[in-house]
């Protein structure tokens, strides 16, 4: 079982201003990667947060991926669960990390996870000594006010309730969820778009916001030699926002949401820490998400992001966030 967390920090936009930036990068002097910010009341005190790495404002998706998703597809094909997460404050770059733009150079985590995916089952179907065939299997659903819903049907099918969870062999499942076969990149992209236009057609609906949401991306791959059969799962997890909406909107809707994302990621940070400390009880029972993904069983590897706007708009927000996700927390 192995946890990693990494910070990112993204860029200005532009109509964001260099002399508004307070968030910058260091590392100890034993050479440990520190995010800095000043304290909101003091701001000539200092806060250091240590993480596994440190990704700067010119980072490319590419080198993200390469460094820290592409290094796990090898375990994922040996059966291991691979999980990533992107956490932080709205606005700082979660989506992008997770899914990206459309050119080839922006796109995010999950397309090009699924692009190599494709690469090694394709490779493993035409390696002449073997007879392994390789299935791809994707659920993609959302988790909003603590109740799962299906993003590859059409909304109109969704329940109020949600989809209930069941137990089965000592896992969750959430009974009805949808699993859709993948030949290939171009059928993955498709179901994508659909799902990625669901949640948005949903959360219009709903008065709500997708940055309320958890949108859980399943990809389980099930690898067959005779009567062998492998199964794993990646699971890629854009965060609803860690922002305390408390603060800047009380109305009583929000409060209920509020709620259940402050509850869902607070359980997560928990499981997080105790992965991280090697701790035999992992509390992932404590909250929906965590319960389905079987958070750190499974000798799983998972990999947080936490995204950071440099911005002094942020600094409150940032400063929580810092706070939960940071290995070292303060030092
Ligand atoms: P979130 O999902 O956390 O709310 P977004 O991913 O929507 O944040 O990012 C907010 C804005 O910042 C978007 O316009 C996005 O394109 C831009 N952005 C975020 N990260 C980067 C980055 N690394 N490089 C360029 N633009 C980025
Ligand atoms: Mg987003």
């Amino acid at each position: 079982m192995s946890v990693r967390v990494v910070a990112r920090i993204r860029p200005l936009l532009e109509k964001e201003q260099a002399k508004d930036v307070i968030v910058t990068t260091s590392q100890t002097e034993d050479g440990k990667p520190v995010v800095k910010i000043p304290s909101p009341r003091n701001e000539s005190e200092e806060f250091s947060f240590g993480f596994n790495s440190v990704y700067g404002s010119a980072t490319t998706q590419e080198q993200l991926f390469s460094a820290e998703v592409s290094p796990h597809t090898k375990a994922l094909f040996q059966g291991i669960d691979v999980t990533f997460f992107a956490y932080g404050v709205t606005g700082t770059g979660k989506t992008h990390t997770m899914r990206g733009g459309l050119k080839l150079a922006d796109r995010g985590v999950i397309p090009r996870l699924l692009s190599n995916v494709f690469r090694r089952a394709k490779k493993i179907g035409k390696d002449t000594t073997g007879n392994t065939s390789v299935d791809v299997h994707l659920s993609y659903y959302e988790i909003y006010n603590d109740k799962v819903f299906d993003l590859l049907e059409p909304i109109e099918k969704r329940t109020v309730a949600g989809l209930p969870l069941r137990e089965k062999d000592g896992k969750t499942i959430v009974v009805g969820l949808s699993e859709r076969l993948c030949q290939d990149l171009k059928d993955f992209e498709k179901l994508y778009i659909e799902a990625n236009n669901n949640r948005v057609t949903a959360s219009t609906k709903l008065n709500a916001h997708s940055s309320r949401s958890h949108a859980i991306l399943r990809v389980k791959l099930t690898q067959t030699t005779g009567d062998m059969v492998k199964e794993s799962v990646a699971s890629a997890i854009d965060l609803a926002g860690s922002e305390d909406n408390r603060r800047t909107d009380n109305g009583k809707e929000r409060l209920v949401e509020s709620a259940a994302i402050n509850k869902s990621l607070f359980v997560l940070s928990q499981c997080i820490d105790a992965i991280s400390r090697g701790d035999k009880r992992i509390p992932y029972r404590e909250s929906k998400m965590t319960r389905i993904l079987s958070l750190g069983q499974n000798n799983g590897i998972t990999v947080m992001v936490l995204n950071l706007a440099p911005l002094r708009s942020y600094h409150l927000d940032t400063l929580s966030s810092l706070n939960v996700s940071s290995r070292a927390k303060r030092i």
